[in-house]
């Protein structure tokens, strides 16, 4: 009888722990997928794209390593 009780027990906790586990990796992923969709305007082309795809010279960010080296658009 006390064997079950334990037995019980354990199942009660792994239920919970693994409930926990998806709980915590769902809100991961939620907090993950705001700064990576963040769009990022190129100074150069004006072009939205990524923050995680934009390549960054000074302070500015760029689409491309080609725009990077060119800078700014003046005007
Ligand atoms: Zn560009």
């Amino acid at each position: 009888m006390g064997r079950l009780i334990v037995l019980v027990l354990l199942l009660i906790v792994a239920v919970w722990l693994i409930r926990r586990a998806l709980r915590a990796s769902a809100a991961r992923d939620a907090t993950k997928g705001a700064p990576a969709g963040e769009l990022v305007r190129c100074a150069h082309c004006g072009v939205h794209l990524p923050r995680a795809e934009a390549r960054s010279s000074g302070d500015a960010l760029y689409c491309s390593d080609e725009h990077a080296r060119l800078g700014p658009r003046q005007g």
